[in-house]
């Protein structure tokens, strides 16, 4: 009996003969890579370089994984457009293990650190953090709809740092501008979790203190995490701070410290290329901008077949959150039943807020997304009553 994956008989059949376009994946992370970084990793997977082994049977201390290392940041680094005071480093422990580094490294003792709080990953951030310290919570929400105006926020004056999440995954809320770091908070360091929108538009690095992304939704699979971090922030851990943790010692080992996620760091260092193959972060900002207003014009033309509640302004370029017929939980099975008949998979919302989830990183085609347009058409001619 053939296997079933994602609903469909899993035969062994390769993507190669299914082509790339043939089916749509929409899942949040991990996601969808690039057919052509797939295809290239394949090519190299049992002899990379000549080396005769495969890049996950390199020693880290390899030159070819040195090699891979530091392409991989100078990659990053140019994509970033990373001046030479701030480090660019790969951890691992995912973007939760950032919850506990970012307090760790840079809240210091007796001091209090600003969060702001606008879903899943960024409350889950605070709460983490709360562990190792005081911390504020600029402005509590009751719903995570949207980033509340920024004049309302309380901020600390002298806090250790700011924190936010510029796109919340679950709830589809993503920031459209970078918190303010002028005037009484002109000393205050800005920190963001990008895990769900990193390499998807251009942004200043210099307004941040320091920003992080888990690579497993835009940039490569599950294991890496890409931290870029200013330099004198650094050296300035918690006695307590595991050595795994500590920005400072990772970044000075060169990101290969200990035996770092090779294979993820290779995987990321491809997809890096690939972006820079293909416009850079200039055309993927373009791209996700036409990809979700395709989307979001469906659901505020449909007379409320489709619901987003996240305010407009807000809503996430990277994870396109709805409902149907304003939370009919019967309908939207049916949904994603029909949506897998067509090929368009992994649509289900997040199980801690329902509806429907359409995550579009930089993978994700625009062809495929209008494919997935049109069947949010066609599925609403088919259900309007
Ligand atoms: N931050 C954001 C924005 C996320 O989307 C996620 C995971 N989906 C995390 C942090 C947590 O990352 P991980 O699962 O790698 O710990």
């Amino acid at each position: 009996m053939p296997e079933e994956v994602n609903g469909h008989a899993h035969n062994g059949t390769s993507v190669e003969e299914t082509g790339p376009e043939s089916f749509g994946y929409f899942s949040a992370g991990p996601s969808k890579l690039p057919h052509d970084v797939m295809l290239k990793a394949q090519k190299e997977f049992l002899n990379y370089g000549n080396s005769r082994v495969s890049v996950m049977e390199l020693s880290h201390r390899s030159p070819e994984y040195l090699a891979i290392n530091d392409e991989a940041i100078a990659c990053a680094r140019r994509l970033f457009n990373v001046p030479n005071n701030y480090k660019v480093f790969f951890m691992s422990g995912g973007g939760t293990g950032q919850f506990s580094a970012v307090p760790l490294n840079l809240l210091g003792e007796g001091k209090t650190a600003d969060y702001v709080v606008t879903g899943t990953w960024s409350d889950k951030a605070m709460k983490e953090a709360k562990k190792y310290g005081t911390v504020n919570n600029v402005h509590p929400l009751s719903k995570f709809t949207s980033v509340p105006d920024e004049s309302l926020w309380s901020r600390t004056k002298d806090a250790s740092y700011l924190y936010y999440c510029d796109n919340e995954t679950v709830h589809g809320v993503e920031f459209p501008f970078i918190p303010s770091n002028e005037g009484d908070f002109a000393n205050v360091p800005v920190v963001a979790d990008m895990s769900s929108n990193f390499g998807t538009r251009l942004f200043d690095i210099n307004r941040f203190g320091a920003v992080y992304a888990a690579v497993q939704k835009n940039l490569g699979p599950a294991g890496c995490t890409v931290v870029i971090a200013r330099e004198d922030l650094l050296g300035k851990a918690h006695k307590f701070c595991p050595q795994i943790l500590d920005y400072d010692q990772i970044a000075k080992g060169n990101s290969v410290m200990n035996t770092p996620v090779t294979f993820s760091v290779y995987m990321t260092k491809l997809v890096m290329e690939w972006v820079e193959h293909n416009g850079g972060l200039e055309q993927m900002e373009k791209d996700s901008h036409i990809k979700s207003t395709m989307l979001y014009n469906i659901i505020d033309n449909s007379d409320g077949f489709y619901t987003s509640v996240v305010d407009k302004s807000y809503r996430s370029r990277c994870n396109v959150v709805f409902r149907l017929k304003g939370g009919d939980t019967d309908l939207e099975s049916a949904f994603v039943s029909a949506a897998k008949k067509s090929n368009l998979l992994s649509l289900k919302g997040h199980r801690s807020v329902g509806g429907i989830r359409a995550s579009i990183y930089n993978a994700i085609s625009t062809p495929m997304v209008e494919k997935l347009a049109e069947f949010m058409k066609d599925f609403q001619a088919n259900h309007s009553t």
